[in-house]
């Protein structure tokens, strides 16, 4: 998808029950518009997807998974793959710094899952972003150069196109302390010159990169008016679906 698109995406993390992510849905349903320049996307537990992908209006409202296993089928206990998804999320988060540090997914692991994403026509959305010390020693850049690298070796230029990026650094994720636009404009050029020298000028401008870390009600516009940014990873505030869609509003109103 070229950068046409706002992207508004929420992730709920593990927060939200079937029953509570449905009613969720339905208030959501009731105030989003279908717009053009707008993709509404919500991430809700992996139980809810199933019920939540027969109750959406996709014009209106994508799905996403928080997590999978990169494997598409066989004896991996307790898993859920990108082929099970497949037809139920049209994104899912890869990469994620709540997976990377809480649960450890390698480079290795964030690449696989890359592959398998796109294997199964979906669309992955890659985070990445520094943490406190990395950005207290000036290492934002090389973290998110290895970062890109790891995540995307083996990922062709037409498949690059498929591919979102969320720049979230680890620091501004659930801490109430949100990264200042003007270092936010200076990450996700990093990020572009990166991808420019590994796959060309042109894929560079077209792929779609997100802020996340943080955003409230209050902060978003000043994200959305950075030409740089193609839309927002929200967490917290998206639990709360009156603020979301609050900031979807804004969305609106600021064009591409
Ligand atoms: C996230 O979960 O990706 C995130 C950015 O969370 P929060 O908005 O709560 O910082």
């Amino acid at each position: 998808m070229a950068r046409d698109k706002t992207l508004i995406i929420g992730n709920w993390k593990m927060n939200l029950g079937v029953h509570d992510s449905s009613l969720y849905l339905h208030k959501l349903a009731k105030v989003v518009k279908i717009h053009r320049n707008v993709e509404v996307v919500i991430a809700p537990t992996i139980l809810a997807l199933q019920t939540l992908s027969v109750q959406v209006n996709l014009r209106q409202i994508k799905l996403a998974a928080q997590n999978f296993y990169y494997r598409d089928h066989g004896a991996y206990t307790g898993e859920v793959s990108a082929t099970m998804l497949r037809g139920i999320v049209q994104y899912v988060l890869v990469g994620h710094s709540e997976r990377r540090h809480v649960f450890h997914e390698s480079d290795k692991d964030i690449r696989a899952k890359v592959q398998a994403a796109i294997r199964n026509d979906i669309r992955p959305i890659l985070c990445v972003g520094e943490t406190a010390g990395e950005k207290a020693a000036d290492e934002t850049k090389d973290v998110l150069f290895d970062q890109l690298i790891g995540g995307l070796a083996n990922v062709t230029s037409e498949e690059l196109e498929k591919i979102v990026i969320a720049y979230e650094p680890v620091w501004a994720i659930g801490t109430g302390k949100n990264a200042l636009p003007p270092d936010v404009t200076f990450a996700i050029q990093a990020i572009r010159s990166q991808l420019k020298h590994l796959y060309g000028a042109k894929a560079a401008a077209n792929i779609q990169v997100l802020y996340g870390g943080s955003v409230t009600a209050d902060s978003a516009a000043a994200y959305l008016e950075l030409p740089d940014v193609d839309g927002l990873l929200i967490g917290g505030a998206s639990l709360d679906a009156h603020i979301f869609s609050g900031i979807i509003e804004k969305a609106y109103t600021i064009k591409k």
